[in-house]
């Protein structure tokens, strides 16, 4: 499908799509690192929400500030930063989550000289009723904090448009996942990576209208191999690498579902779109599928991926976790304990910003994938 290559364009050169995007519509960009950013909100002001994924560059200015076993995530993309790379941004929001993003927003402040710059503190246990009031006033705060700094007021209105919005480019993304479950031959891995990636970093509305036309053109496409090999389903944080999807498929593995926050975890439950916006907002952040760096309850991720791997009929899961990003490393033990009692076979990846080479990583990804049924 030639339309899915304007997508693969747009993650092959974000900060040159940030840049033009700046150039031609005048928006203020702000970077966000994590998908419990508040991005409607973002949206609602009129400024462009650019999700920030790292750098493929050596890292010579970033780890001046940084432990040696900071995340390639928050190395890579300090290093853009203070390298001057990231100039066309307007300032950047980090949400509380890990204790390195934390600390990565301290180090920003204190060495960048973006205009706007926000914590985002949203609570860490979400299942009491005070989260979820603590919630909705964590989110008004942000409001207000953008409104004062950019001298501008977000209306009720704008901000019901910008949640139709992301409803939209979240219902297709959730369409598309679902096709490709039925029918694994329909679309390549790596095409699906690139559209979830894209929907972070392109124009909301244009996000919007082409991933929802690649969407409706898929439901009419007949898959040229319906069986294209062993279920997989990826679980781990976020996933930066396109060539992964493909390694997997040449290995006899075919990516059914994720448990990623570059995947599924972006675009699963759909922000209410009638009553007072900021509530609608608060409910789906508090009722949302989990992350590591928040707690719903003590077996909530273990259940999230048991529940994937059997609606999804998957034949194994392949976690794929960050180097040093310590609350998916704390999770995975019991996620395996949970998988494994059901029955599914999981192996554990650790990847880094660069991959190590496609051979070594076909030989890991076959063994697994030969011994699943
Ligand atoms: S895994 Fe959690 S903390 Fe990490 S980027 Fe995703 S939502 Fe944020």
């Amino acid at each position: 499908m030639n339309t899915i290559r304007q997508f693969h364009d747009v993650i092959n050169d974000s900060d040159g799509y940030a840049r033009r995007l700046k150039n031609d519509s005048g928006k203020k960009i702000l970077g966000y690192f994590c998908s419990y950013t508040p991005e409607e909100i973002i949206h609602a002001a009129g400024i462009h929400p650019l999700r920030l994924f790292g750098t493929r560059s050596a890292i010579a200015h970033a780890d001046a500030h940084l432990q040696a076993y900071s995340c390639s995530l928050v190395r890579g993309v300090l290093e853009e930063a203070l390298a001057g790379r990231l100039e066309f941004l307007d300032g950047a929001v980090f949400p509380h989550t890990c204790d390195s993003i934390q600390r990565l927003s301290d180090i920003w402040r204190l060495n960048l000289k973006f205009s706007f710059h926000s914590d985002v503190v949203l609570p860490v246990k979400l299942d009491t009723s005070s989260a979820r009031q603590y919630m909705g006033d964590v989110l008004r705060k942000f409001k207000r904090e953008l409104e004062m700094d950019l001298g501008l007021s977000i209306t009720d209105a704008q901000l019901s448009k910008s949640i139709k919005t992301f409803n939209t480019i979240k219902r297709a993304l959730g369409k598309i996942y679902r096709l490709r479950s039925a029918n694994p031959g329909l679309i390549a891995g790596a095409d699906v990576y690139a559209l979830v990636k894209s929907a972070m970093i392109m124009d909301r509305a244009d996000a919007a209208e082409k991933l929802t036309a690649v969407a409706d053109q898929l439901e009419k496409t007949k898959a040229a191999g319906a069986d294209s090999g062993k279920r997989i389903v990826l679980s781990g944080g976020l996933c930066d690498h396109a060539d992964i999807y493909s390694i997997i498929e040449k290995s006899g593995g075919a990516v059914v579902w994720d448990d990623l926050c570059t995947g599924s975890r972006y675009f699963e439950g759909l922000v209410s779109e009638g009553g007072d916006p900021i509530e609608a907002l608060a409910d789906r952040f508090t009722e949302r599928v989990v992350c590591p760096a928040k707690h719903s309850s003590i077996t909530a991720r273990g259940d999230g991926i048991v529940g994937i791997a059997k609606e999804h009929r998957a034949s194994g899961v392949i976690f794929l976790l960050l180097k040093f990003c310590d609350p998916h490393s704390f999770d995975y033990p019991y996620m395996k304990e949970m998988l494994d009692r059901e029955g599914v076979p999981s192996m554990l990846m650790e990847i880094e910003q660069d991959l190590p080479s496609e051979g070594q990583l076909s030989t890991r990804f076959e063994a697994f994938i030969e011994m699943l049924r």
